[in-house]
């Protein structure tokens, strides 16, 4: 059975009109979870990934999975005010209002090769945005690997990186 069998579209959440892409039952099976993680880290497992960055909060559950399945470290890329140490940010636009990713400063060293991994891509900003705070690291960015794409909200034309971006599983 493909791992799409196991996302629950939920509609009208968390407001009116949005089509809420629910993992949590594809997280709850050991099989598909599993498949899930193999099939995010496979294009990378030859790419010398040093870091998997992982964007809070859903994005922590298969990053941090896929660091262990690549045999690399995993940073978490926080919403504000989460991180103790000394940190460097990123503000972004959403639909409605901003938000901000904030990492620790010495979190990743220029040159280390880091792979951002996420659960869905839809408008692409919080990729890009993770993308750009990533970046200001001097961190080599050798891809982006999400389980859902959203394909008609375009946010893949937001990643600017020359490096892949990976999904699962794509609607249009
Ligand atoms: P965006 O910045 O618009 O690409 O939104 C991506 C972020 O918002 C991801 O971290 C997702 O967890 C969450 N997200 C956005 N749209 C959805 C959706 N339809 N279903 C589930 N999560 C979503």
């Amino acid at each position: 059975m493909s791992i799409a069998h196991w996302v629950r579209d939920i509609e009208d959440f968390p407001r009116a009109g949005v089509g809420f892409k629910d993992l949590t039952p594809l997280l709850a099976n050991a099989g598909p979870f599993a498949e899930s993680i193999r099939l995010l880290a496979a294009p990378f497992r030859d790419q010398r990934v040093d870091c998997v960055c992982g964007i809070e909060a859903r994005g922590f559950i298969f990053g941090a999975a896929v660091a262990t399945a690549l045999g690399c470290g995993f940073v978490p890329l926080r919403k504000p005010g989460k991180l103790p140490a000394a940190k460097i940010g990123i503000d972004y636009a959403l639909e409605y209002g901003t938000d901000r990713l904030e990492m620790h400063a010495d979190a990743v060293c220029p040159g280390t090769r880091v792979l951002i991994v996420d659960d869905v891509l839809a408008t692409g900003g919080t990729l890009a945005a993770a993308g750009e705070l990533v970046a200001r690291t001097e961190a080599e960015i050798v891809g982006a690997a999400v389980v859902i794409e959203i394909a008609a909200l375009a946010g893949r034309t937001r990643w600017l990186w020359p490096a892949p971006l990976h999904a699962l599983i794509v609607y249009g």
